[in-house]
């Protein structure tokens, strides 16, 4: 694959694995994806020009769009172990402030950093700390933070290994934690659904981060994975579903039915008790940071070991 480099491991060598449009319709053509040889990461390639990456933000991207309603809202949707702790945190991509609302109503003196000027404007008339900056260089909110949340944010990032480490550097020692939610390209729906599969979601999402390349990305900023599972929603099936069913000119809405999403659901439970769930939650600590696992603990593997 020509000019391809992994951002994880460095490896040159790429192979193809789908192809597929704009779920959202907002950018024209078919975009192909390749995973590298080496770790397995899925990228964007080519990758499309800079202005055709900032246009598949326009129209009503929802995660810019105004916050969600107030309220902390299921645990599930925050990281793990973020329930009565609270401290300072930083949400690197926070859009329109959902993510930051959220860990504020659990507690958490939580606030974001956003590229997108109308996602920041969106935030800030919702009343949320979030200001606009790259999450990978330029001015960021002061820290140190107790936890750094990427969520569902670094596939989109161009320098993901930049973006961590950052991360990393305004933590609060090696008590501090940065806590990636990234889509899981070898998870049941991925390999169901193929180019349909709601995650692939182009040109949005840049990467693809296997199990594997989250390891050596964190070991590359200066992290270390302590924790890794995944965690599964019935939307991930039903919107999937909808984009097969679409592509095959048979539109349904799924995702409403409360029927459907119970009929799911115990599929998301063997999902995630096999490693296999649309979501990765990954954990990581500073390198130097001690007593805090080994990375090899049930539900992750550290690769080559
Ligand atoms: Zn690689």
């Amino acid at each position: 694959m020509s000019g391809f480099s992994c951002p994880a491991c460095g490896g040159r060598e790429a192979r193809p694995w789908v192809s597929a449009p704009d779920p959202r319709g907002t950018v024209p053509g078919t975009f192909a994806i390749v995973r590298c040889e080496t770790c397995g990461l899925g990228a964007l390639w080519p990758r499309p020009a800079g202005e055709v990456i900032r246009a598949a933000y326009g129209g009503d991207y929802g995660p810019h769009g105004a916050p969600e309603a107030t309220g902390s809202g299921p645990a599930r949707r925050r990281p793990s172990g973020t329930a009565g702790t609270g401290g300072k945190a930083l949400v690197v991509g926070a859009g329109g402030g959902s993510e930051v609302a959220r860990l504020r109503a659990a507690g958490w003196d939580a606030v974001g950093i956003e590229p997108d000027e109308r996602a920041v404007a969106a935030a800030r008339s919702a009343g949320l700390p979030v200001t606009r900056g790259s999450a990978e260089e330029g001015p960021a909110p002061p820290g140190p933070f107790g936890l750094v949340w990427f969520p569902s944010v670094l596939e989109h990032v161009r320098d993901p290994v930049a973006a961590l480490r950052r991360a990393g550097e305004a933590l609060a020692g090696p008590s501090g934690r940065v806590v990636v939610w990234s889509q899981n390209p070898d998870s049941w729906t991925a390999r169901r659904y193929g180019a349909d599969w709601v995650h692939l979601d182009p040109p949005r999402h840049l990467w693809h981060f296997s199990r594997d390349a989250l390891f050596l990305l964190a070991g590359r900023a200066g992290l270390r994975v302590v924790r890794l599972r995944t965690r599964s929603r019935p939307r991930g099936w039903l919107a999937s579903a909808e984009i097969r069913a679409a592509r095959l000119g048979s539109p349904r809405d799924l995702r409403r039915s409360r029927f459907r999403k119970a009929l799911v659901r115990p599929l998301c439970w063997a999902a995630d008790l096999a490693g296999a769930g649309d979501l990765f939650e990954a954990e990581m600590v500073p390198t130097s940071a001690r007593g805090a696992g080994n990375g090899s603990g049930p539900g992750s593997r550290a690769p080559g070991l």
